[in-house]
C-alpha cells in the first residue's frame, strides 16, 4: 500500500480546533490498525515557537528529539500516544532557511529562486518527509492559520500541486470551518462555510469532507445545503459540535463516520471497525470522577489557558487514574504576597509551580514553595518551579537571603541556580537550550523511586541553568535530597524534601510525556497526595 495523505484545512476563523481534529482523526485510524502521525506545517516566519512568548502562541512544546514546537503536537503525542520529532513541525521560518542557505551554496546556480517552484517545492518535500521513512501508512498533515490568508497560500499551493501529482486514492482534503449561530435570526449560518470552500477551490484545491465547528445539531437539509454549494457530495458534510472534553473528539466523529469516509476515499475500505476499549474507559472515569480535589498552580501567563496547556491535561489524565476531578486553581505569581498567601493557597490541597523564564512574578512563586513547605501542602516544581524551590530552601533554611539564580541576579553571592557550563558560550537564543530526552538515575529509597517504581527513566528538557552542585552538600545537610541525577554529566535532575509529607521538584518537564493511556506518574503520584491532605480535613 502507498503512503496516503491527509491534509487539514482551516476557514472562516481561527481557534476551530483544527488540531484536535487532526488528532481525533489519526487516533480513529490507528484504532483500525493503521500507522499513523500527524505534522503542522505553521505559516509564521519563525524558524520554531521557541523564542515565542507564550501569550503570543502558548505553550512550547518540546519532543523527545528537543525540537521546540507548537503545542498541537501535544495534541497529537497524547491522543495517539507516540512520539513526535523535529519533523513534525515545519515553519514558512524553515522552508525559506533551507532554500535560502542552498541558494547561497549556489545550489540554484543561474536560477532566479522563486515561491513557485523552489519554496513551494522545499514544501512539498517536508510534507511527504516522514511517508518516505517507511514507518506510516497515513500521514495527517494540519496546515496553521486560515485559508485566504497570504501567509498559508504557499502551503496550499505545495497540496494543490500535491493532489495533481499523486493517485487520487493516496490523497484527501479535508476542510474545517465555522457555522455561526445567530441568536437574533435563531439561525445557524452557512454563507462563511461557502466563501471559504470558494477560496480553498480557487486556489486549485478541492475538499474531499467538510468539518462544521457547530454549537448547535447541523440539519440534513443545512448539510444537503453546504454539500451542494460547496461540491462535495452528499454525507461529505459532517459536523463537530462542542464537546464536553476534547477526548471525546474521537467518538463524535466516529459517530459521524469521518474515519468510514476516509478509508473509503483512500481505497483501504477492508479494515476492522476502530478499536477504541481504552479511550472509553478513560472517558468513562472522566465522567464520574468521584470527589474534587483543588489544587494551585503558580504561574505568570495564567491568563492565557494554553500556556501551560500540557500540565492543565496531565492533571486531567491524572485525576482521572486517581478517580478524581483536579481543579486547577490558577495563581498569578505576580500578585501573590505575604499578605494575600493564606488567602490564595489556604484551601489548596496542592501547589504546582510552574515552568518559566525570567525575573517576572518570581518573588511569588518563591512565596508560594515557602507556604507549601511550611504549611506541608504537597508539592510539586517544574523546572522554574524546581529552581525556585532550592532557592527558597537556601534562602529559608540555610539562612542565605541573597540566594538566588544568575538567571535573574548574576552578582548573587550565592548563587544556587547557575548557568549550566556548555550554556556560559551561547549567544544564540533559538533552539540553543538543554532540549529534549535525557535521562536520570533515581536514588533508591527516595519519593521519586517509589513514584516511578524503577532506577532509570528518560523525561525531557527546555532549560539554561542548573541546580549548583557547590552547594549540594549544605542543601543535603539541611534535609533537601537530591533524588534523581543524570548518570552521564551528575547534573541534578529532581529534588526532595523527605520531612516533608509531598514535596518534589523536577529539573525536566514530566508534563510533556502524559497521556490518556498512560498518565504520568508525578503528577499521579501528587494527585493523590493532595487527595490526601483533603481526606485528612486539612
Ligand atoms: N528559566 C529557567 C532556565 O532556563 C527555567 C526554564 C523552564 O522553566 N523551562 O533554566
Amino acid at each position: 500500500m502507498n503512503t496516503k495523505y491527509v491534509f487539514v484545512t482551516g476557514g472562516v476563523a481561527s481557534s476551530l480546533g483544527k488540531g484536535i481534529i487532526a488528532a481525533s482523526l489519526a487516533k480513529l485510524l490507528q484504532a483500525r490498525g493503521l500507522r499513523v502521525t500527524i505534522q503542522k506545517f505553521d505559516p509564521y516566519i519563525n524558524i520554531d515557537p521557541g523564542t515565542l512568548n507564550p501569550y503570543e502562541h502558548g505553550e512550547c512544546y518540546v519532543t523527545e528529539d528537543g525540537a521546540e514546537t507548537d503545542l498541537d503536537l501535544g495534541h497529537y503525542e497524547r491522543f495517539l500516544g507516540i512520539h513526535t520529532s523535529k519533523a513534525n513541525n515545519v515553519t514558512t521560518g524553515k522552508i525559506y532557511h533551507t532554500v535560502i542557505t542552498r541558494e547561497r551554496e549556489g545550489a540554484y546556480l543561474g536560477k532566479t529562486v522563486q515561491i513557485v517552484p523552489h519554496i513551494t517545492d522545499e514544501i512539498k518535500r517536508r510534507m511527504l518527509l516522514l511517508g518516505k521513512t517507511g514507518e506510516y501508512d497515513v500521514i495527517i498533515t494540519e496546515v496553521g492559520g486560515t485559508v485566504g490568508d497570504m501567509e498559508s497560500q504557499p502551503f496550499v499551493e505545495a497540496m494543490r500541486q500535491l493532489q495533481w501529482e499523486m493517485p487520487e486514492e493516496d490523497f484527501l482534503s479535508i476542510h474545517l470551518t465555522l457555522i455561526p449561530f445567530l441568536k437574533a435570526a435563531q439561525e445557524l449560518k452557512t454563507k462563511p462555510t461557502q466563501h471559504s470552500v470558494q477560496e480553498l477551490q480557487a486556489l486549485g484545491v478541492h475538499p474531499d469532507i467538510i468539518v462544521c465547528r457547530t454549537e448547535k445539531e447541523l440539519t440534513p437539509e443545512l448539510r444537503h445545503k453546504i454539500a451542494l454549494f460547496c461540491n462535495v457530495k452528499p454525507g461529505h458534510v459532517i459536523q463537530s459540535i462542542d464537546a464536553w472534553s476534547i477526548y471525546q473528539v474521537p467518538l463524535n466523529m466516529e459517530a459521524e463516520r469521518l474515519d468510514r469516509m476516509v478509508v473509503d476515499k483512500l481505497g483501504i475500505s477492508d479494515l476492522p471497525e476502530p478499536d477504541l476499549t481504552a479511550l472509553k474507559a478513560f472517558l468513562e472515569r472522566l465522567k464520574h470522577p468521584g470527589r474534587d480535589v483543588d489544587i494551585a498552580l503558580v504561574g505568570k501567563y495564567v491568563e492565557l489557558q494554553d500556556a501551560y496547556k500540557s500540565i492543565q491535561e496531565s492533571f486531567v489524565h491524572a485525576g482521572a487514574a486517581a478517580h478524581c476531578r483536579v481543579r486547577v486553581h490558577t495563581v498569578h505569581a505576580e500578585k501573590l504576597h505575604e499578605g494575600n498567601a493564606a488567602e490564595l493557597l489556604g484551601g489548596m490541597k496542592g501547589i504546582l509551580v510552574a515552568p518559566g523564564f525570567g525575573e517576572r512574578g518570581l518573588e511569588g512563586k518563591i512565596l508560594a514553595v515557602k507556604y507549601a513547605r511550611e504549611h506541608g501542602i504537597p508539592f510539586f516544581g517544574i523546572c522554574l518551579g524546581m529552581q525556585m524551590a532550592v532557592v527558597e530552601f537556601a534562602r529559608n533554611v540555610l539562612g542565605y537571603r541573597d540566594a538566588a539564580s544568575t538567571e535573574v541576579d548574576p552578582k548573587t553571592l550565592h548563587p544556587v541556580i547557575d548557568l549550566m557550563e556548555d550554556q556560559k558560550s551561547t549567544t544564540v537564543k533559538g533552539g540553543t537550550m538543554r532540549l529534549g530526552a535525557y535521562k536520570c538515575r533515581l536514588a533508591e529509597g527516595s519519593l521519586a523511586r517509589r513514584i516511578y517504581g524503577t532506577e532509570m527513566i528518560s523525561e525531557r528538557h527546555r532549560h539554561r541553568y542548573e541546580f549548583n552542585d557547590t552547594y549540594r552538600g549544605e542543601l543535603e545537610a539541611a534535609g533537601l535530597k537530591v533524588s534523581g541525577v543524570n548518570p552521564d554529566t551528575g547534573l541534578v535532575e529532581i529534588i526532595e524534601l523527605p520531612a516533608h509529607p509531598f514535596f518534589i521538584a523536577t529539573q525536566f518537564h514530566p508534563e510533556y510525556k502524559s497521556t490518556p493511556e498512560h498518565p504520568q506518574p508525578l503528577f499521579v503520584a501528587f494527585v493523590k497526595a493532595a487527595l490526601e491532605k483533603d481526606g485528612a480535613g486539612n
